[in-house]
């Protein structure tokens, strides 16, 4: 299948996974994951519809962003200090921030270009050893740490569940990171939104969805395997 094929497929299960969870039909957010991919395939993409593309790499989206207009690009891949200044320009939403150290950063970066920087907080809901994202238990700190730094707005979490995690696995970890948002939440930390969940990918969106990801971030659905 090709690139309008997928892409189709793709939001027809997004809106039966949000009929069936009983939400609302724009509920989802899709971010096309274009990492490894050229522009000349990307731009069928867009040609589709997708308005949102995720890279994990700083240096693609710098070698790509140029060339690829009417589009919005989030970072979902893990960042390093060093690199924030070369996209805090580009970037609508960062998903990958996973310290206090790198969010002072992103503040930092922004201010001098006079922007707010929304940013997700990566969440290792599963403990696996493998993933990165700071630990559930110290999310609410590392919320209040980040609120302090005018030009940074956490809007959400976003988390990665193990590729070969079962169906019960998929839904204990999804809930999981909705649960510890809500309740972050009710603690209404000023300059704290959380309204954002970036949770499920390919092989597990539909299963994000039923538990309440608002932002899915899909590569090999729409773009085929790397
Ligand atoms: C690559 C990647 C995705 C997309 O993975 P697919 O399985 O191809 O949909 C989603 N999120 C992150 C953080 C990724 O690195």
């Amino acid at each position: 299948m090709g690139i309008p094929e997928n892409t189709e497929e793709v939001r027809r299960k997004i809106s039966e996974a949000l009929k069936k969870s009983g939400r609302n039909e724009k509920a989802v957010t899709l971010v096309g994951v274009s990492k490894t991919k050229p522009v000349e395939l990307i731009k069928e993409a867009v040609e589709c519809g997708i308005t949102v593309l995720g890279e994990n790499r700083v240096q693609e989206i710098m070698e790509k962003y140029e060339h690829i207009d009417g589009v919005s690009w989030h970072l979902i891949g893990h960042l390093q200090k060093n690199k924030v200044k070369y996209i805090v320009d580009k970037v609508e939403l960062i998903h990958s921030v996973d310290s206090v150290e790198l969010a002072r950063e992103i503040d930092k970066q922004a201010k001098k270009i006079g922007k707010i920087q929304e940013i997700l907080i990566q969440v290792n809901i599963s403990g696996e050893e493998s993933k990165s994202g700071i630990e559930p238990c110290e999310a609410e700190s590392v919320c209040r740490q980040i609120a302090e730094f005018e030009n940074v707005r956490v809007k959400g979490f976003m988390t990665m569940a193990p590729r070969l995690a079962g169906e019960d696995e998929l839904r204990e970890i999804f809930g999981g990171l909705r649960l510890l948002m809500q309740k972050i939440k009710e603690k209404n930390i000023e300059n704290v939104e959380l309204c954002e969940l970036s949770m499920g990918m390919s092989g597990d969106y539909e299963t994000a969805i039923m538990e309440g990801a608002t932002i899915v971030r899909v590569g090999t659905g729409i773009f085929g395997l790397r």
